[in-house]
C-alpha cells in the first residue's frame, strides 16, 4: 500500500468518529496510550484504542496466559495458554488495526526504564492487586502523568481518573470553582460584619415582590466585592490546589491491606483454621517433600497436592470435633449425636476440594466476570480519552468530576464519589519519608518477627540498624545499640502490644542517611 492508499483506508476507517463534536483524529494519530496490566480490563482497553487508531500501544504484564483467563481475556483464544499477555495481546492488537504500533515488556512495571513513562501521554491502571497499584500511582505521581485506574470484583467495580499536580491538564472549570469558592464565602460571614446582608436577606422573605431589587442593591454588591477579592488571589492561592490536580490512588488507601504472604507465612507458624489455609499448608508441604512448588498445570502434582490438602481437611474436622466434643462428654452422647456434630462440621469447612478452588486459593484470585470488566474497561477508555485530547491541548469533555466512580452490576448502579486529597498523603501530600504498613504476625510472635514479617512483606530492613517504638507511650521495644533493649525473643503480647497497635520503625546510624523512609508506622494484627 502507498502512503496515499493508507490515508484513505484510514479515513474511511475513522469516519464515523470523525462526526463527534470536537473530534480530532490526529491527536489520536500522533497519541500513545501505556496500559499496565494486560488482564480482563487490559484487553479490553488495548481493543478500544486499538479501533479508535492510536499511533500506539505500549503494553505491560508479567503474566502468562491460564485457561481460567480465557472467560473474560477478550484477546486470548483457547491454544495461547502458557504465552506471555503482552506479546499475545501485542499480536491480536496489530491484526486489528495494522497501522497500530505496539510496544510490550514482559516483566514487571517497576522494572521499565523511565523514558517508557515519559513517552505515553497517559497511562492506563488495569491492574488486580494493591502493591502494584500504589507502585504505579507513585511513578505517574513524579511523571506528572495523567493516569485512569480501574478495577472489578465480583459484580462490582470502579473507576478513578488521578491528575497529579504540576501534569499541566487544567482538570477543573476555573469559573465554577470561583463561584463555588464565594458561595462558600458568603456562609462564612456574620451580621456583625455585614448587617445590611442579613437585613436584606430578612427583607426577602418579607417582601417577596421587591426580591430582584433589593438582591441587586445589596447583594449583587458583596457578591462582586468577593469575587475580586478571590479572583484576584485565586490563580496562586486556589488554583494549583483545585484546578490542575485531583486526589492519587494513594489518598483512598493510605493502609494497604496487609500482604497475603504474611497471612501464608503465619498459617504455617500455627494450625489450619479454615478451608484455605488447608490449601496454603498443603503447598509448603508439598514443596518440603518435592523440592519445588506445585506445578498447577501438571494433572499428577495437583492429584498430589489435593491429597495434602485433604488430610490437612480431614485433620482440622477432627480437631474442631475434640475441641467442641471433649472426650469426657462423649460417653454421654447417643451415636446419633455425634453423627450429628460430624456433619456439622463438615458442612462447615466443605466438602473435597475441587482443582479450580485450590488454584483460586494458592493464586490468591478475586472474583471477576466478562459484563462488569467490559463496563469499568469502557468507562476506563473513555476518560483517557478525553485526557489525551488534553494532553495534547485540544478539549472534547472535562475528565469526569468526581474523580471517582463507583458500579454496582446487582443493582446497575453508578455512583460518583467526592474524594478528598488528604494533607498527608504518603504519595502526594506534604509527609516525605513515611511509608504505612499493615503486618499479619502470629499470636505469640516476638520483637525479631517484625522484621521478618517486614522482609516478607519487602520491607527488608537490617535489625541492626532500625529501632521499634511506640508512637503512643514513646516506649522502646527494640534498640540495636542498647543491649538491655535488645531481645529477639521477647514475645509482643509481653511487651502489652495488642491487635491493631501501631509500633514505629525509625533508622539509626548508617541507615539513617542511606534509607529513603525516615519512619515506618506499622500497623499489627494479630492472627
Ligand atoms: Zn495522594
Amino acid at each position: 500500500m502507498t502512503e496515499n492508499t493508507d490515508d484513505i483506508v484510514k479515513s474511511r476507517m475513522y469516519a464515523r468518529q470523525q462526526l463527534i463534536d470536537g473530534w480530532d483524529q490526529d491527536v489520536i494519530n500522533n497519541g500513545t496510550i501505556m496500559i499496565v496490566g494486560v488482564g480482563a480490563l487490559g484487553c479490553e482497553i488495548g481493543k478500544d484504542f486499538a479501533l479508535m487508531g492510536i499511533r500506539k500501544l505500549i503494553l505491560i504484564d508479567l503474566d502468562t496466559i491460564e485457561t481460567s483467563n480465557l472467560s473474560r481475556q477478550m484477546l486470548f483464544r483457547p491454544g495461547d495458554e502458557g504465552r506471555p499477555k503482552a506479546e499475545v495481546a501485542a499480536e491480536r492488537l496489530k491484526e486489528m488495526n495494522p497501522f497500530l504500533k505496539v510496544d510490550y515488556y514482559f516483566k514487571k512495571l517497576q522494572k521499565l526504564p523511565m523514558a517508557v513513562y515519559e513517552e505515553s501521554d497517559v497511562v492506563i491502571a488495569a491492574l488486580d492487586n494493591f502493591n502494584a497499584r500504589l507502585d504505579l500511582n507513585k511513578i505517574c505521581l513524579r511523571m506528572k502523568k495523567p493516569m485512569v485506574e480501574g478495577g472489578t470484583v465480583g459484580f462490582e467495580g470502579h473507576v478513578q481518573i488521578v491528575i497529579p499536580e504540576g501534569s499541566g491538564l487544567q482538570y477543573k472549570n476555573r469559573e465554577l470553582e470561583i463561584e463555588n469558592l464565594v458561595e462558600t464565602r458568603l456562609w462564612d460571614i456574620t451580621e456583625m460584619e455585614y448587617p445590611e446582608y442579613f437585613e436584606a436577606q430578612r427583607k426577602i422573605e418579607e417582601l417577596e415582590s421587591e426580591i430582584e431589587r433589593i438582591k441587586k442593591e445589596k447583594i449583587t454588591p458583596l457578591i462582586e466585592k468577593f469575587r475580586k477579592e478571590i479572583e484576584m488571589v485565586f490563580d496562586w492561592k486556589f488554583a494549583p490546589e483545585i484546578l490542575d490536580q485531583t486526589p492519587c490512588y494513594r489518598c483512598l488507601v493510605p493502609i494497604p491491606p496487609a500482604d497475603d504472604k504474611l497471612v501464608a507465612a503465619c498459617t504455617l507458624k500455627g494450625l489450619p483454621r479454615n478451608r484455605n489455609h488447608c490449601v496454603i499448608k498443603a503447598e509448603v508441604e508439598f514443596e518440603k517433600r518435592h523440592g519445588h512448588k506445585p506445578d498447577l498445570n501438571t494433572n499428577e502434582e495437583v492429584f498430589k497436592l489435593k491429597e495434602i490438602a485433604q488430610d490437612e481437611l480431614e485433620k482440622l474436622r477432627e480437631r474442631v470435633f475434640d475441641e467442641n466434643v471433649p472426650s469426657e462428654e462423649r460417653e454421654s452422647l447417643t451415636q446419633e449425636e455425634i453423627e450429628e456434630w460430624k456433619k456439622n462440621i463438615r458442612e462447615t469447612f466443605g466438602e473435597d476440594y475441587k482443582f479450580e478452588e485450590m488454584e483460586n486459593i494458592l493464586g490468591n484470585k478475586i472474583a471477576a466476570i466478562q459484563t462488569v470488566s467490559s463496563i469499568i474497561s469502557s468507562i476506563e477508555s473513555q476518560e483517557a480519552l478525553k485526557l489525551l485530547f488534553r494532553v495534547k491541548g485540544r478539549n472534547i469533555g472535562p475528565p469526569m468530576d468526581p474523580c471517582y466512580v463507583n458500579y454496582n452490576g446487582v443493582y446497575g448502579q453508578f455512583d460518583a464519589l467526592p474524594i478528598l486529597k488528604r494533607k498527608d498523603c504518603l504519595a502526594c501530600g506534604e509527609i516525605e519519608g513515611e511509608e504505612n504498613i499493615q503486618i499479619v504476625v502470629p499470636f505469640d510472635a516476638d520483637v525479631g518477627y517484625i522484621f521478618e514479617a517486614m522482609k516478607i512483606a519487602e520491607y527488608e530492613l537490617d535489625p541492626e540498624l532500625w529501632m521499634i517504638t511506640s508512637p503512643m507511650t514513646k516506649e522502646i521495644y527494640w534498640n540495636p545499640y542498647m543491649p538491655s533493649l535488645k531481645d529477639p525473643d521477647i514475645k509482643l503480647t509481653a511487651l502489652k502490644i495488642k491487635s491493631n497497635d501501631i509500633v514505629s520503625l525509625t533508622p539509626l546510624g548508617k541507615a539513617l542517611i542511606e534509607s529513603e523512609i525516615k519512619k515506618y508506622n506499622v500497623i499489627i494484627a494479630f492472627m
